[in-house]
């Protein structure tokens, strides 16, 4: 099946820690040769997409602002439709810009919504306790992410899903997930390049959020093995990746390859 589209994942794809997974740069060349479009569909909820852009480039990539796709700017665009005009962020970076840039006052007093990602050493007992106390004010709880865990430079790393179920269990109450592995954000990301999920496929590392939620949402799934991959996700995977490769230097191969069957 010729693919007509990509959406690839950042972190643990394109680059790992500072440093570009090798053989990134020519596979991004590859697709704009191709006329393949494509969006970076990351859950990495610390940056804006300015930083993000600016990151990459620092990493020898080239990006456009406005090929990124993140949590924050569908999560202030699902904000405003929903009548939501203040927010508790619980986050740490400058994610903040992506949601103050749509018209969205951040503040801790009395906001109609927690939005929250991975904020690192800001989950602290104040703020988890200050979100909590939002919520039983009927603040709404908007999930940036739910994963559990990812790749930082010294190992695992706790993210946002511990997080997000440890106030969900406390305001007995559930979030509204924003991020990956939600087929609306999927279905926003392939809108924006106008690519149909059936023609479409999704790279990433991360075997529930990235291939798992992109088969369901009607793409291929290509799972690459590096970043956070593990053989013990994969085999306890309950869906398993149409395609599995070692980084995403097989990408154009792939993509080669498929074209041509
Ligand atoms: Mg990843």
């Amino acid at each position: 099946m010729r693919i007509k589209g990509m959406l690839i994942d950042l972190d643990g794809v394109i680059y790992t820690g500072d440093a570009p997974v090798p053989g990134a740069a020519p596979a991004l060349a590859y697709l704009r040769e191709q006329d393949i479009p494509f969006r970076f569909v990351s859950n990495t909820t610390r940056r804006c997409r300015e930083t993000i852009a600016a990151r990459l480039r620092s990493m020898g990539l080239i990006v456009d602002v406005s090929e990124i796709f993140t949590p924050a700017v569908a999560a202030a665009a699902w904000l405003s439709k929903k009548g939501y005009y203040s927010c508790n962020v619980l986050f740490t970076g400058d994610m903040d810009r992506d949601l103050s840039a749509a018209g969205l006052s951040l503040t801790s007093d009395d906001p109609s919504a927690v939005v929250i990602g991975d904020a690192g050493d800001a989950f602290t007992y104040q703020a988890m306790t200050r979100a909590f106390r939002d919520l039983l004010q009927g603040a709404a709880l908007v999930a940036l992410e739910v994963d559990r865990y990812w790749m930082g430079p010294g190992g695992l790393m706790l993210s946002a899903g511990p997080y997000v179920k440890a106030l969900e269990y406390a305001a007995s109450t559930e979030a509204v997930l924003i991020g990956k592995p939600s087929g609306a954000f999927f279905t926003m990301a392939l809108e924006s390049i106008g690519i149909g999920a059936a023609d479409a496929a999704m790279a990433g590392d991360d075997v529930i959020t990235d291939t798992g939620g992109a088969m369901q949402a009607g793409m291929k799934g290509i799972l690459v093995r590096t970043g956070k991959y593990r053989d013990d996700a994969l085999r306890t995977a309950p869906v398993r990746p149409d395609y599995i490769i070692g980084s995403i230097a097989e990408l154009p191969a792939l993509l080669a390859r498929e074209a041509g069957a």
